[in-house]
């Protein structure tokens, strides 16, 4: 294990033919390929693949002849295959986390490692509980009849994922879509496309091993508006899973037409502090959910909506806890906060602060990146008073180590502040109160409340997306739950009277 990014090694699996279709790992047909560069160390780590839609027709056709063998292989036997794939990222994790702290710029030790974890988990989760999708009998009225329902995959289905978390999100998907049984085509986010492909190697060598048709899963690198674009209108693509912006989900549902779809979107969580909440715990939580991967977390704490009557103890914690945060190269084990991943979230981010300052909010720690580092995206962690519902800290998902802290006066006003940017992922409410608890449960438009822990508080198992209507999306991760987004179900009707 070393512990300086520029000493990690990147495994010769990564270069121009890190492309997987039918199988077999491959050049983009054009023979163009793009770099990725470290945000740690600003180092090329890699060229890879930059394909077109001849390449996505390729791997769409791939996975199309691939379906009906795998579809048909008995669900014990998929589950098993699904369950090594687990252990074969585990025996990987350290090389993967390595890699994924360099091309991500999130720590080794706090949560790289633990991400590669995470993702073998999923596909675990997924291997045990696709053999217990139990499905209704229905009771007819004919009494003739016997009405049974079965969960059926879809066929060929797309992954499109982001860069914060670039081999758990993907798992998500992959992990509940294969146990199913249906075929994959995935395109990971061109700034974090190294540990993923890693993470294909693994699950390649158990579909080798268990002797499945080539093209039950495809990876293909290259621009989203090119190769998402494309993979999602694709004819011979029946399910779309995305998680991403909320733009761009917004694109995507309009490509993918009445495809079913998946759409794990932007978040704009708040942490609210109640007069009655343990107030130092709820400075550390909000901490952890500002500056966790540098806030780059969709379910982040983007804005702190504190009670009045305890705002000057806790903004003194909050800075307190803030100043603890050490930024650094993420393979350094003293490191909690690496750089941003990219620089349009840095611009945001400072664009973000700027609007505040200009409207009267204060910065007290942080604010502005780093000079002297060995990239320009190193942002330390920023706390910054006075935030009002009109600033862009408020309106808009920032993605950036920034804790916003915004006053209130009564529960009414902290719901409506909390409810008003029509994002609705994760949020979360510190009160000591269990009446407390229900009162903001029943209220908070979101598909997800956490009480008194951080707002980057989830288990692999758990539900997870965004709330109905709102801008973060609609279908659920986690768990058994996917299982459920990523099949339809068939109803089967047999009047017994007419058999033998
Ligand atoms: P993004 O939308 O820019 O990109 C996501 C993926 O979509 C990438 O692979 C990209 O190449 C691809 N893409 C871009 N344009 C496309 C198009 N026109 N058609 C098809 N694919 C296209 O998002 P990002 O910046 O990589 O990720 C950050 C965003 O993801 C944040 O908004 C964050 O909140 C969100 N996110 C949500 C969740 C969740 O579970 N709800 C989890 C993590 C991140």
């Amino acid at each position: 294990m070393v512990t300086a990014s520029g000493d990690v090694r990147i495994p010769e699996q990564l270069g121009d033919d890190s492309n997987l279709i039918a199988g077999r790992w491959t050049k983009a047909r054009s023979g163009a390929r793009f770099p990725v560069v470290s945000p740690v160390t600003g180092a090329v780590l890699a060229e890879v693949p930059e394909c077109a839609a001849v390449d996505v027709d390729e791997a769409v056709a791939a996975a199309k002849a691939a379906w009906p063998a795998y579809r048909s292989m008995h669900v014990f036997k998929r589950a098993e295959l699904v369950l090594r794939v687990a252990e074969l990222i585990r025996k990987q994790a350290e090389t993967i986390a390595e890699v994924m702290a360099v091309e991500q710029g999130k720590p080794y030790t706090t949560e790289a490692l633990p991400e590669l974890l995470e993702t073998a988990l999923n596909f675990q989760l997924a291997a045990e509980d696709v053999v217990r999708m139990e499905t209704p009998i229905i009771p007819m009225r004919d009494p003739a009849k016997r009405v049974l329902t079965f969960r059926e995959p879809y066929g060929v289905m797309a992954v499109i994922t982001p860069w914060n978390f670039p081999t758990v999100i993907p798992s998500e998907y992959l992990g509940p879509g294969l146990a199913v049984g249906n075929c994959v085509v995935m395109k990971p986010a061109s700034a974090t496309p190294l540990s993923m492909i890693l993470t294909a190697h693994c699950i390649q060598q158990a579909l080798d091993e268990f002797g499945v048709p080539p093209g039950v899963f495809n990876l293909l690198t290259g621009p989203g508006a090119v190769v998402g674009d494309y993979l999602v209108a694709h004819p011979d693509v029946a399910l779309v899973g995305f998680t991403g912006e909320t733009v761009t989900g917004e694109v995507i549902c309009s490509r993918a037409g009445i495809k079913q779809t998946l759409m794990e979107l932007g978040g704009n969580g708040p942490q609210i502090v109640c007069a009655d909440a343990n107030l130092e715990e709820a400075a550390k939580a909000a901490a952890t959910g500002c500056f966790m991967n540098a806030g780059q977390v969709c379910c982040a704490t983007e804005r702190i909506l504190v009670d009045r009557k305890v705002h000057d103890e806790f903004v003194k914690l909050i800075v307190g806890e803030a100043g603890s945060w050490v930024l650094g190269d993420p393979l350094d084990p003293a490191t909690t906060m690496g750089p941003l991943n990219n620089e349009p979230t840095a611009v945001k981010t400072e664009r973000h602060l700027a609007d505040a300052r200009a409207k009267g909010a204060q910065i007290l720690l942080g604010g502005a990146r780093q000079s002297g580092r060995p990239t320009d995206l190193y942002f330390p962690a920023t706390v910054i008073d006075g935030v009002t519902r009109d600033m862009l800290l408020n309106t808009e998902e920032t993605f950036g180590p920034v804790a916003p802290v915004i006053t209130f006066d009564t529960d009414d006003e902290a719901v409506e502040i909390a409810n008003g940017t029509g994002y609705g992922l994760q949020m979360s409410v510190f009160t000591s109160s269990i009446r407390h608890c229900f009162w903001y449960a029943d209220r908070l438009r979101t598909g997800n409340v956490v009480f008194n822990d951080t707002t980057d508080y989830w288990e692999a198992h758990e539900p997870f997306g965004g709330g109905g209507g709102t801008k973060s999306g609609h279908g659920r991760l986690g768990g058994r739950y996917t299982l459920d987004d990523v099949t339809h179900l068939k109803t089967v009707a047999i009047d017994i009277e007419k058999t033998l």
